[in-house]
């Protein structure tokens, strides 16, 4: 499969690895045209402003939320922020593919990332997975159409609609691709 990972900011790098060593072809997605040739999208983590201004700078507002509406899109960070429905503390409306309210930077500033367990079920499986959050976004609500996939603590940490995934945390900074499979293999499709 193509997987296009947007990389107009932030570190997409990191998920195109992942993607290669799950054996599949990732294009890094600067316009509309490489957008195009894509199976599925993943949104990387960075600064959800400067992610967002890039969009409509680069007038790919519409064909994101159009590729959103038949395709699957993982956002991971500052990824789940852009795709979520919370406009608070953005230069622009987030692209509201999937109904989460989100509170960016949650658990404070640079100095309070870490490195924790998340416990994920994926549709009955269970696991425990590193998660690793860098001035990490928290889910405050999810929408009647969306489904917790994983908690840390009392916190919902992942969760999807028909299409789109969500992590607060950063599955790319590990060498557990459990996600990146279950994105390709499952969301969407
Ligand atoms: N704090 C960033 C933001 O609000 C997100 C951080 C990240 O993606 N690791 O955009």
């Amino acid at each position: 499969m193509n997987i296009g990972i947007l990389a107009l900011q932030g570190d997409f790098s990191k998920h195109k690895e992942a993607i290669e060593a799950v054996g599949h072809r990732a294009l890094l997605v600067k316009d509309e045209a490489t957008l195009n040739q894509c199976d599925k999208l993943i949104i990387p983590g960075g600064e959800s402003t400067t992610q967002l201004l890039l969009i409509d700078k680069l007038g790919l507002r519409d064909p994101l939320i159009n590729f959103g509406r038949s395709k699957a899109i993982m956002g991971t960070c500052a990824g789940l922020i852009l795709l979520g429905t919370t406009r608070e503390h953005l230069p622009a409306e987030p692209l509201k593919l999937i109904e989460i309210e989100v509170k960016r930077n949650a658990y404070g500033r640079q100095v309070n990332s870490f490195i924790d367990t998340v416990h994920l079920n994926l549709d009955g499986d269970e696991i425990d997975f590193e998660g690793v959050f860098i001035r990490a976004p928290k889910i405050m609500s999810i929408g009647k159409n969306v489904r917790e996939l994983g908690r840390h603590r009392d916190e919902i940490v992942m969760a999807a609609n028909e299409r789109i995934l969500v992590a607060t945390f950063h599955p790319e900074l590990t060498e557990d691709y459990r996600i990146h499979r279950y994105f390709i293999e499952k969301i969407g499709s």
